[in-house]
C-alpha cells in the first residue's frame, strides 16, 4: 500500500549483515497494529532511502517480524549548498508497506542482477517469478491485495525471502552460493 501524505522524517536504524542469525530465522506475523509499528515503518523508510535501497524488511533492521518497505521509483541527488557542503535530495517519493504478506500467484519466470543491503558488495543475476500477486495487511491491519510486474515484482519477492530467513545468495547455484557466504562469514571476522 502507498503510504499517504508521506514526509521523510525518521531515524536511521543499524543494517544487520549476513550470518547474523536474525537475518536466516523465519520472522513472525505482526499482530498488534499501533503506533509503534508506524513508527517502525517511518524508521525502516528513513533507514532504506537514506542507505541507500529499493526495499527493506525488518529482519535487516533485527526485528523479527513479517514485514518490509519498498519503493522502487524514486530518485535520489547530491545537491550543493550554499555553504559549499552537500546533502541528499529526494524526489518521486513512493513509499509502500506490506505487512504479513503471502504470495497466492506467481507467473513466469525473469532474470535481474540482484544486491542487498544485508550481502555488502555482492551483485549476482538470480531468476524471479515475472509476475507476482500478494495479499498484505497495511499499518491499520486492513488486508489488501496487490499485482506486481517487473522490478517491484521482484523487490517484492527479495524482500519476503527475508521474512523466510533466506537472502538472495540462497538462491544462486550451489558452488557459487558456498563461496559468497564462506567469503562473506571470513569478511565478517575480520572486522
Ligand atoms: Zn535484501
Amino acid at each position: 500500500m502507498k503510504i499517504e501524505n508521506y514526509t521523510l522524517e525518521g531515524k536511521m536504524l543499524p543494517i544487520f549483515t549476513y550470518p547474523e542469525p536474525v537475518l536466516t530465522q523465519v520472522a513472525k506475523p505482526v499482530e498488534v497494529f499501533d503506533s509503534k509499528l508506524e513508527t517502525l515503518v517511518r524508521d525502516m523508510l528513513y533507514t532504506m532511502y537514506h542507505a541507500p535501497g529499493i526495499g527493506l524488511a525488518a529482519p535487516q533492521i533485527g526485528e523479527s517480524l513479517r514485514l518490509f518497505v519498498v519503493d522502487v521509483d524514486y530518485d535520489r541527488d547530491e545537491v550543493e549548498l550554499k555553504n559549499g557542503e552537500t546533502e541528499m535530495e529526494f524526489s518521486n517519493l513512493n513509499p509502500m508497506v506490506f505487512i504479513n504478506p503471502v504470495f497466492t500467484k506467481k507467473t513466469g519466470s525473469t532474470v535481474f542482477k540482484e544486491g542487498c543491503l544485508s550481502v555488502p558488495e555482492v551483485y549476482e543475476e538470480v531468476t524471479r517469478s515475472e509476475l507476482v500477486t500478494v495479499e498484505y495487511q497495511d499499518l491499520k491491519g486492513n488486508k489488501l491485495t496487490l499485482e506486481a510486474d517487473e522490478l517491484l515484482s521482484i523487490c517484492l519477492q527479495h524482500e519476503n525471502d527475508h521474512l523466510d530467513g533466506i537472502v538472495f545468495i540462497d538462491r544462486l547455484s550451489p558452488l557459487k552460493k558456498k563461496f559468497f557466504k564462506t567469503k562473506l562469514i571470513k569478511e565478517k571476522k575480520r572486522i
